[in-house]
């Protein structure tokens, strides 16, 4: 048996694309280790989404270069998007690194490797593979939840994003062969799945017959052990009013979703060619309100966007506001090689960026504080996923809308449990709770 030792940076996607080449290497003999040391094969998983990703990345190949020089038969391999994205420039400053390839040709990791082992020479790929699923998760996966690609690839060509040049166009994976991963994962003790995908709303669009995302959470909804559907990440342009419908009636499908704004300014949105206005963002807002009224929101947003100006940032600051979010992801811009915004004139000094990203991230905290104290005295179903970072002493587990909540067990074992939870505290990033034998009534919070 030979050791594999897998460094994994970015997205729940690349988490996923490890635990696919783990399986995949799994089959070619290669166990995992935790420890480079004792490895035959490193392989760094990576991300290029931000430039700091990619510093991240460069770091850590030094530090593998004394590896590589005190053991020459070493494979030390960059796979996922800075590996699509960067294969000049991870050469040119890692010339140790003896396989590069991104994440479109993952199913033919085995052949690649085996490469580099009878060549001798670095192999580079970036051309794209058959789409494979997980044939084997690694014994130190999640069992209890699990991350799910229904689809690769994206074909939005916002003008920030790298995502389209370093994952490919859009590929779904059949309904079928889904509906089997997750029959295998719930078997085996999985109780909450996240479907994912760059754009996992225009899922199906591209197969024959074409299905929809809807269609396939039905199905999904139907799977016996599964008790919870999360799906993310969505775009505004492709939530469809059969989605909506879906997120209300579908009983697994949770009352949280993630819809990244990226900016409250129409002038950005179309500079970002994003797709949607602001009144129409704000239109599917209301319309999932009216429909799921305890619907937990979170939203990606960028700061800094080339041509922002203090106008349109305030009007980002506004539909935070507006939402009322209970969580925000905001990210200062990072000029990335090859897109539109990149040549763009008007780039914002990094210190504005850090001033904005501060001042949102501020307004978020308040109106996140204001979501959760609605919370308060409210009986919650939570699924318990392990102890408390805190105190192992108490359980931790999420409620539907995804926060995390820490109690008393009283000494059970309540691993893999829903239990009605009263919630008692609400904290910056968690909240508190305690056991209680009352049901919970709506699923996200009515009283
Ligand atoms: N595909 C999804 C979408 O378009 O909504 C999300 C993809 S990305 C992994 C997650 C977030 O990173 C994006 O929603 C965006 O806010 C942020 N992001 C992407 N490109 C960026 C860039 N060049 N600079 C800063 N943030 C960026």
């Amino acid at each position: 048996m030979s050791k594999l030792h897998l460094i994994t940076y970015g997205c729940q996607m690349n988490e996923y694309d490890s635990e696919r080449v783990a399986g995949l290497l799994r089959a070619q003999d290669y166990d995992l280790t935790d420890r480079p040391d004792e490895a035959d094969l490193i392989l760094l998983n990576t991300c290029s989404i931000r430039e700091k990703a990619e510093d991240k990345v460069f770091s850590q190949l030094g530090a593998l270069k004394h590896l590589k020089r005190a053991r020459p038969d070493l494979i030390i391999g960059v796979m996922g998007c800075m590996a699509q994205l960067q294969q000049g420039r991870i050469q040119e400053r890692a010339p140790y690194v003896d396989l590069v390839f991104g994440s479109p040709a993952i199913a033919r990791v085995g052949e690649l490797v085996a490469r580099v082992k009878h060549g001798g020479r670095p192999v580079l790929d970036a051309g794209e593979g058959p789409l494979v699923k997980l044939t084997q998760r690694p014994d130190t996966a999640d069992r209890l939840k699990a991350f799910v690609t229904v689809m690769e690839g994206c074909e939005k060509h916002c003008t920030f994003c790298v995502v389209p040049t370093t994952r490919g166009r859009e590929r779904s994976h059949p309904p079928d062969a889904v509906v089997e991963e997750i029959r295998g994962l719930a078997r085996a003790g999985c109780k909450e799945v996240t479907l994912l995908g760059q754009t996992v709303n225009a899922y199906g669009r591209d197969l024959v017959p074409a299905t929809d995302l809807a269609a396939l959470l039905e199905r999904v909804n139907e799977i016996e052990g599964i008790e919870r559907i999360r799906f993310t990440t969505s775009n505004p342009y492709n939530l469809t009013p059969r989605l909506v419908r879906a997120i209300q009636d579908v009983p697994k499908v949770v009352e949280h979703l993630h819809l990244p704004l990226q900016s409250g300014s129409d002038r950005i949105l179309d500079r970002m060619n994003r797709g949607y206005t602001r009144a129409e963002y704000l239109g599917l807002i209301d319309d999932l309100r009216a429909s799921v009224p305890d619907i937990a929101l979170s939203t990606d947003l960028i700061v800094g966007f080339p041509g922002e100006t203090d106008e349109d940032f305030a009007q980002t600051v506004e539909v935070v506001e507006r939402v009322a979010y209970d969580n925000v992801f905001a990210f200062r811009y990072s000029k990335r090689p090859g897109t539109a915004a990149a040549a763009m004139p008007d780039q914002i000094p990094d210190e504005v960026k850090a001033r904005r990203n501060s001042a949102v991230l501020e307004t978020a905290a308040r109106v996140g504080a204001e979501r959760s104290g609605r919370l308060l005295g409210r009986v919650m179903p939570v699924l318990v996923d392990g102890a408390s970072r805190k105190n192992p002493r108490e359980a931790s587990g999420r409620t539907r809308c995804n926060r995390v909540v820490n109690f008393d067990a009283g000494g059970q074992s309540l691993l893999g449990r829903v239990v009605p939870v009263r919630i008692t505290d609400a904290l910056p990033h968690s909240l508190r709770g305690e056991l209680t034998d009352r049901e919970g009534g709506a699923p996200c919070g009515s009283r």
